[in-house]
Formats: C-alpha cells, structure tokens, sequence
C-alpha cells in the first residue's frame, strides 16, 4: 500500500461546451441515451438491455472520480445514480436565500487531491466565518470563552487523548503500516479511551461532548483510531486538526463533481437505482429496479458501504464486505442542520456535553436580509421535526434567540446512503480495510468510507478511491 495518495493520471480535461446526458429512468430515456452503443441481446429486450464498457454505481465524488478518470481514457462509462441529483452526501441546496450544504460543508488545505481536482477545472476556495466567541461544558452550564483559548485548551486534551498515534500511525496514509501497534489500539472506542485518561470529569466531558458530534451519540461503538488517523493526517497538531474546516469551495461543494461529470464520454442516468450486480469471469451485467439490464466489462460500485447491503450481488458479496455492510461505517445518527435566527446574533460556536440536544453549532454569515445562519449537529435526544424543540436546544447556547426557518437532513434515515459521514467502528480497520479495497473479480468498490487515507468524513477519501477503483478498472478493460 502506498503511503500517499495514488496521483491522479494526466488527461484532457472537460470540455466545457459538451451537455451532460441527465436521463430519467425509463425504458424509452434509456434507450435513447445508449443508442449509439452496441447492442448485444435479443430484440425482444432491446429496449431493457444495454452494453458499455464500464459501470459506476453511484454519483457521488467517488463514482465522479471514477467515472471522470475512465472516460478521459478513451472508455465508455454509464453511471447509474438512484437519486434524481448528484453528490450523494454532498448536497448543496438554498434556504433563506442563502447557498447552504447539507452534506459535506469543508475542505482542508491538506486535501492534496481535492485541491489537484479544484485546480484543473480553474475552482478557488473562500473562508469561513471566523467565530467571535466559543461555549464550552462548564461545571455548571457554559463558560464563554475566546476562540483562541478554547481551542489552545481542546488542543492540550486532544494531545492526551491522541498520544501514541504519532507511533500507530506514523505513516498517516497507510493505516496499517504499524498494523502491530494497532493490534490493541484499534478494539477502543471513544469511551474506553476517555476512561484511560487522567484528568478532570469537566476535561472528560469537553472531550465526550465533542466527540459525540462526530460519533452521532455512539461514543461507545465507534473506533478512536478513526478520528486519531485524522488528527495524524493532520501533522498530530491542533493547526492542522482546525484546518479541516478552514475552506469552503466558492461556488459550493457540488460544483467540482459536476464538472468532473461533464467528461465527454460518460452518460449519467439519474434516478436509476440498482438493484442487483452479477458477475462472471468475462463480464458483468448490473440490473435497474426498473428491470433495465446494462452489461459491461466491469462495474464500480461507488454507494457508501452502509447500502452495499441491499444490493443483490452474484455470485454473494465477501466475507470482510458482508460484515462491513452488515455493521454499518457511515453513522446512523448523522442529522445536519440549517438553522435560521432572527435578529442580530453574534457568531457563537458552542460545543455541548454527550447528553446535548445539540452537541455542536457552528456560526455561519450573517444574512443581507436579516439575522444569522448557524449549522447544528444533532443529538439523539432531539426531535428535529419540532421546531420548538430546535429552538429549545438553540436557546440552551442562545438565550431568546428565535428561528425564522430551518432545514434538518437526517441522512440515516435516507435510504441511499442509510448513515452520515464515515467513522469506522472498533476492529473494522485491522479486520477489513485492506479486503475492502480489492478487487472481487469484475466487482470493484470505491468511496470515502474505505479510503486509505482522508477516510469517511472527506470527499478527499471519495477521490482517492475513485482513483484506485479507476486503476482497476482499466486493467479488467
Ligand atoms: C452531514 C455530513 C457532513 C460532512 N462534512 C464533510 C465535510 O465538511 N467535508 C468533507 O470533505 N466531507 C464531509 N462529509 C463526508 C462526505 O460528504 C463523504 O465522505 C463523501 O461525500 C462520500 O462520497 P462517496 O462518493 O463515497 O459516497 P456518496 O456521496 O454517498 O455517493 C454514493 C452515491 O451512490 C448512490 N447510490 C446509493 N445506492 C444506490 C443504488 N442502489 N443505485 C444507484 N446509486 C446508488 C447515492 O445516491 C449516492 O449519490 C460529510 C458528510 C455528511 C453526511
């Protein structure tokens, strides 16, 4: 395994002028869309059976990537996406007038291959609100304090919390180089490894509350490894760690993969789910919910690992898949929100305990119409369906403050990415990453959640595995 990301092959890039063939799903929209291609069943399936070179399963940063790599190859590629949009858990979207993200928000300078991707297709990055004034657990409610001092005392905890990573993971983008030190280190969860530490109960609850943002209350059935291969990456420092939220893509996070997808040479068909993938030494035929059959040499199935699950795959799925699919990586409870205050608010960012409504609420800007936005991480004790309860639970941060509108996405409840962000749970590194990255015959896998490096919570994680499913690829063509 490499200790860098794979770099990315050269190629043209997109013509700009070329369309994008958005398809609905329907026989007579996908007929028309691979009419050129050539046909190889009977004539009584001519309209439900097609061929291409390759299949990706799924529009999202990984199957773009993928899909972007293998058309600028010269190769025929069918993306199959099941919503009626791209981007998967990036999803840009409006409210109150303003861009907001209900997926993925941010880029780190350190996104090396993301940063390669903006530069191609001539993208920049903005800032973000720079917060004025941070809450943290107090021993009784909330203390206030500057936000450089909030993060210079989390930094000293995280140090304390992460100590021996620079030894388990000293080649960040190759977990398992000392796959040896991780032997015991990769059974702990966030709780297990809070309770080694000695330190105060209030220094324990800063931590636990803020891990429980990114642990969607499972603190206690999530790997610490994976947020400690993070802090790695970083360059194991509370700079680098802060950094991961430092930019946003001017034009929104949806903007790269659009034009990764406008590659002349891939046909995209949106709302086409698939519903099983069979295989054979020589080809494989991937079928629609619709009953289209699309046949080609090889597939990518480019979908967050949680949905593997309800794909029927022949000849079946392996071991180390089934068990990654059956445990779940992306976070059950991942729900996002936008919220909308009225009034002149100040750019608060509050950090919660475990037991928060809502264990983390960042500032955004401050609207031209009037009042501020602010995003929120959710906790399991909070109704994201009741405004009240919302505002209640900003209230606890914000005394009066009120909610114009808001918007909650709770991606564990969606049914095509069935959980959040990556966060792999205890043993899964060591027990399944590196089967999850081969090959499997013609079957090949990508996407954030099983990326060697920026795993999971990284659109960064997305490309470099749609790179390495593109690799693969080419040489099954
Ligand atoms: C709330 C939230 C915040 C995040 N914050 C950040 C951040 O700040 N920065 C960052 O870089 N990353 C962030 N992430 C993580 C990032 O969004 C993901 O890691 C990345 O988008 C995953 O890309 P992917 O291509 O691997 O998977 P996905 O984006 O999930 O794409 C998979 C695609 O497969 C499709 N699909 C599923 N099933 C089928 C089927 N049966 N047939 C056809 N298509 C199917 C899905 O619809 C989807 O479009 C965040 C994620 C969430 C949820």
């Amino acid at each position: 395994m490499s200790s860098r990301p794979i770099p990315a092959p050269r190629h043209a890039a997109a013509s700009p002028g070329r369309r994008l063939f958005l398809k609905a799903a329907g026989t007579t929209a996908l007929a028309g869309a691979v009419g050129t291609l050539p046909y190889t069943g009977s004539t009584a399936h001519a309209l439900t059976e097609t061929s291409t070179d390759v299949v990706v399963i799924g529009a999202g940063y990984a199957g773009g990537t993928a899909a972007r790599e293998l058309a600028a190859r010269g190769l025929r590629v069918t993306v199959l996406e099941a919503r009626n949009r791209i981007g998967g858990r990036i999803w840009t979207d409006t409210m109150s007038g303003a861009r907001i993200e209900l997926g993925g928000g941010w880029l780190s300078p350190d996104h090396q291959l993301v940063a390669q991707e903006m530069q191609r297709y001539g993208l920049t990055n903005v800032g973000d609100v720079v917060p004025t004034q941070s809450l943290m657990p107090a021993s009784n409610g909330f203390q206030a304090l500057s936000p450089t001092d909030a993060n210079a005392q989390l930094g000293g905890l995280f140090e304390q919390f992460y100590d021996g990573s620079q030894q388990y993971f000293a080649h960040p983008y190759d977990p398992l180089y000392r796959a040896d030190l991780l032997q015991q280190q990769d059974q702990l969860s966030f709780t297990d490894r809070i309770a080694q530490l000695s330190m105060s109960s209030l220094d324990k609850q800063w931590l636990a509350g803020y891990f429980t943002a990114y642990t969607g209350n499972e603190n206690n059935a999530r790997a610490m490894t994976s947020m400690a291969q993070w802090w790695a990456l970083g360059g194991w420092t509370m700079e680098g760690w802060e950094k991961q939220t430092a930019f946003k893509p001017a034009g929104g996070m949806t903007e790269l993969l659009q034009k990764m997808l406008a590659t002349p040479g891939i046909n995209l068909q949106l709302s086409s789910p698939v519903s099983a993938v069979s295989s054979t030494s020589t080809g494989v035929q991937v079928r629609l919910t619709s009953g289209q059959v699309v046949k080609a040499r090889t597939v990518v199935v480019a979908t967050p690992v949680n949905v593997w699950k309800t794909i029927q795959f022949s000849p079946g799925l392996p071991a180390a898949h089934t068990a990654a699919t059956t445990e779940g990586v992306g976070v059950s409870l991942a729900t996002k929100l936008w919220i909308h205050l009225s009034g002149d608010v100040d750019a608060v960012y509050a950090q919660g305990t475990e037991n928060s409504a809502l264990p983390l609420m960042i500032p955004q800007q401050q609207l031209p119409g009037g009042g501020r936005l602010m995003i929120g991480f959710a906790g399991s004790s909070l109704n994201v369906t009741d405004k009240a309860a919302v505002q209640a639970a900003v209230r606890t941060y914000i005394p009066g403050a009120t909610i114009v509108t808001y918007r909650a996405q709770q991606w564990g409840a969606d049914r095509w990415s069935r959980g959040g962000w990556g966060l792999r749970r205890p043993t899964q590194l060591l027990r399944q990453l590196p089967a999850l990255q081969q090959p499997y015959g013609r079957v090949l896998f990508a996407g954030a959640d099983i990326a060697s490096g920026w795993n999971g919570a990284f659109i960064e994680g997305a490309v470099e595995t749609g790179l390495r499913a593109a690799q693969q690829a080419v040489a099954l063509v």
